[in-house]
Parts: structure tokens; C-alpha cells; sequence
């Protein structure tokens, strides 16, 4: 039996993680989460993990309590969350939401686990970094994201020096076709609207800005080691191939599905195994037909900014990220409008030392002076 370490178990994925355990029978040895106590107390008494984390010390504190009867260990803070990743356990699934998921992944790996990636932002701000320790610790990283996953299951059996490129597929997210005076006006309840997926607020809004297969090309680049310019986006409105690869000699591989993350999630956690199907199958007569079309990256920038950070390389991806966590933020908040996070996110390109090495320490530094940059220029 498997045992697995989830940490984000709170949110999108990872609730939907513990709808697939449920179904599969695998033990739980350690959750972890933000600060949703009462969801978090549920979860430990239906899967008596052996510890729990918690990042918000206050709310640690009050999970303590609640789960005195128990026997489950409550720690607390960053530490607590790397703690919990290194904990006992045979594989971990990283759904925590932004940068605050990049310690805990290089916790994971230091402690030589198996790790099942659904942060994107851990490759997008360490990608080199992580690389270099999985290699190290000689440990897989399967991707979960739906995209990567695809990728990856296209690739199984491919020989070595046969990938040409890949094909990366967008839904266009719920403001696509609409033109830039259209978006000047448009709000966080209209971008939370998204039309195939159901996810968190975060990559739900980085979906309808594009900022999402921004980040996904990033993290393509480091998953798959290859470079920006063998990454083609297309648009393809119903989320049915969830992206593919095209071979040397031409011929082009892809997974295709409902849209339904507990597929990948349920496949991050079999590999190389398949497990049953846990909704319903992919009728393609219904689905009748499938479109591809160039991404509006006039109108979407933050896409073409994302693909500028990586081909920079270094500390540029953290920041473009970090500006975008924090003008997501503010844009959910009402503060900012939606036209403005790529103007921001285009802007903290510049707060980038290009002396600095790629460090953890430096990611960090580079994180905060771009959501200081942010808070700055929305003032
Ligand atoms: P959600 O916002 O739904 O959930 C985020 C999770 O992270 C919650 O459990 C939250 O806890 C936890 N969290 C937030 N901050 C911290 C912290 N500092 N320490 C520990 N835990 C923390 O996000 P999603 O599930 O939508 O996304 C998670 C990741 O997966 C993101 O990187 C996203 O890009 C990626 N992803 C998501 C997909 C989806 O379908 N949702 C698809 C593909 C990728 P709390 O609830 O207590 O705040």
C-alpha cells in the first residue's frame, strides 16, 4: 500500500488527491495545508494521518486542540510543512498554491522522496535548482498539472533525441475572443468564471490573464528539458487533448481526456501503473469536434512576458511570478484591474540583479523585491 504525503490537501487538487486515495485505499501518513482548520480537522480524522502541518502558527495552534483527542502530531510554520514533507512516507504530492510551495518540494527531494508536482510555481522559480537535487537523490518528479501530464504520459517509450517539440494546449480561459477595451472593465467574479476546469482562485484568474500557460511553459522548459522555442501553445477551446508531443520523424503523440484533474493526479500516483477510471470516460462522438487555433498574445501578455523570462533564464521567472502573486492578489481584492497585472507582471522584470546566482536565498530576495515593486506601483 502507498503511502503518501499531501501537502496543499485543502485546496483544488488537493481535495480532489483525497478523492482518488479514497477510492484507491492508500494510507495517508502526513497532511499539510495554509491555515483551513476545519477542513484540515475533518481530513485527519477520516485519514489519521500521523502528522499534520500547518503554515499559520495561530491556526496550528488551534488545530492542536481540536485534535487533542487523537494521536496525530500538529507542527507548524514553514519548518512544519518541510518537516511534514520529509516525513514517512513513499511518495509526495506538492498542491500547495505559489512560491510557498518551492521549500517543502526541495524538502521532499532532499529526503529522497518519490515527488508528484502540481506546484507549478517550484519549477517555474527553482526549476534548475530542483532539477539538480532530484538528479542527485536520483528521485522522479511526475508532473501532475494536466498539461505536463500529458506530456509526460506522450513521452513513455519515445527514445532519447526523438522529442521535436511540444505542443502545449490553452483553453483561452474565460475571456477569450474579447478585445483589450473589453477587459479594461472586466472583474475577479468574471475571471473566477472559468469555462471547463474548476480550480483555485489563484490559477483560475493566471488562467483568463494566460499567465497560466505562461508558467506551464516555464515549467515544460525544466520538466522536460527543453528549450522555449520547441514549446508551441495552441489554443484549444475544449480541453479535451490536454497537449501532446511531435517526433523527429514527424508524428505526433497526445493524451486525451475529460477534463478532470483526478486523472492525472490518479496517474502521478500509479506510475508506471494505471489505475480504474474514477468518472466518466471520454466520448468522443459527443465532444464531435476539436479546434486549434494561435493564442492573442497582443491581448494576453502576459503569455509572450513569460516566454521573455525564461529565455532570459535565472531569476527572471521569479520575478515575473512573484509580481503576478501578488497583482492576482490585488486584483481579487478589487484594488488593481485585470488589464494591469501583465503591465505589473511586464515591470518587475526590472527589479532582476543578472549578477546574482540562481540561489534559494536569491529567489526569495527576487520574490519579494517584485511583490514590493507591485505593491509600489498600485499604490
Ligand atoms: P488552491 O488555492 O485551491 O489550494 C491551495 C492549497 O495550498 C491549499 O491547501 C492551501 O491551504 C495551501 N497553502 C497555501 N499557502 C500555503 C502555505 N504557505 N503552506 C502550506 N500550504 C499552503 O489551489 P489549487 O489546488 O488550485 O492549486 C494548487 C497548485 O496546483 C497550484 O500551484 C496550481 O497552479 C496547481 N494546479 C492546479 C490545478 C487545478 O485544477 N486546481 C491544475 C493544475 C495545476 P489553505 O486552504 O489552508 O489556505
Amino acid at each position: 500500500m502507498k503511502k503518501l504525503i499531501l501537502l496543499g490537501s485543502t485546496g483544488s487538487i488537493g481535495t480532489q488527491a483525497l478523492a482518488v486515495v479514497r477510492q484507491n485505499g492508500w494510507q495517508v501518513t502526513a497532511l499539510a495545508a495554509g491555515s483551513n482548520v476545519d477542513l484540515l480537522e475533518r481530513q485527519a480524522r477520516e485519514f489519521r494521518p500521523k502528522i499534520v502541518a500547518v503554515f499559520e502558527e495561530s491556526a496550528a495552534a488551534d488545530l492542536k486542540i481540536r485534535l487533542a483527542d487523537t494521536s496525530v502530531t500538529v507542527l507548524s510554520g514553514i519548518d512544519g510543512v518541510c518537516e511534514a514533507a520529509a516525513s514517512d512516507g513513499d511518495l509526495v504530492l506538492n498542491a500547495i498554491v505559489g512560491i510557498a510551495g518551492l521549500r517543502p518540494t526541495l524538502a521532499a527531494l532532499s529526503a529522497g522522496k518519490t515527488l508528484a508536482l502540481a506546484n507549478k510555481e517550484t519549477m517555474v522559480t527553482g526549476g534548475e535548482i530542483v532539477n539538480r537535487l532530484a538528479a542527485e537523490k536520483k528521485v522522479p518528479i511526475l508532473p501532475v498539472d494536466s498539461e505536463h501530464s500529458a506530456i509526460f504520459q506522450s513521452l513513455q517509450g519515445v527514445p532519447e533525441g526523438a522529442l521535436h517539440r511540444i505542443l502545449l494546449t490553452a483553453s483561452g480561459g474565460p475571456f477569450y475572443g474579447k478585445t483589450r477595451a473589453e477587459l479594461c472593465t472586466v472583474t475577479a467574479e468574471q475571471a473566477l468564471k472559468h469555462p471547463n476546469w474548476s480550480m483555485g482562485a489563484k490559477i483560475t484568474v493566471d488562467s483568463a490573464t494566460l499567465m497560466n500557460k505562461g508558467l506551464e511553459v516555464i515549467e515544460a522548459v525544466h520538466l522536460f528539458h527543453v528549450s522555449p522555442e520547441q514549446i508551441t501553445v495552441l489554443v484549444h477551446r475544449q480541453s479535451i487533448l490536454h497537449s501532446g508531443i511531435e517526433l523527429t520523424d514527424g508524428a505526433v503523440l497526445a493524451q486525451l481526456g475529460t477534463p478532470d484533474m483526478r486523472l492525472p493526479i490518479q496517474y502521478a500516483l500509479t506510475y508506471p501503473e494505471r489505475g480504474p477510471v474514477n468518472g466518466e470516460r471520454l466520448d468522443l462522438f459527443r465532444v464531435g469536434k476539436l479546434t486549434f487555433e494561435q493564442p492573442d498574445t497582443d491581448t494576453f501578455r502576459c503569455l509572450p512576458i513569460c516566454i521573455d523570462a525564461i529565455r532570459r533564464g535565472g531569476l527572471f521567472p521569479t520575478a515575473v511570478n512573484g509580481a503576478n502573486e501578488e497583482a492576482v492578489r490585488l486584483f481579487l481584492a478589487g484594488k488593481i484591474t485585470f488589464l494591469q497585472i501583465a503591465d505589473l507582471v511586464e515591470a518587475a522584470m526590472d527589479v532582476v540583479d543578472q549578477t546574482a546566482e540562481l540561489s534559494v536565498e536569491n529567489i526569495f530576495e527576487t520574490d519579494r523585491a517584485a511583490r514590493r515593486l507591485v505593491l509600489e506601483k498600485s499604490k
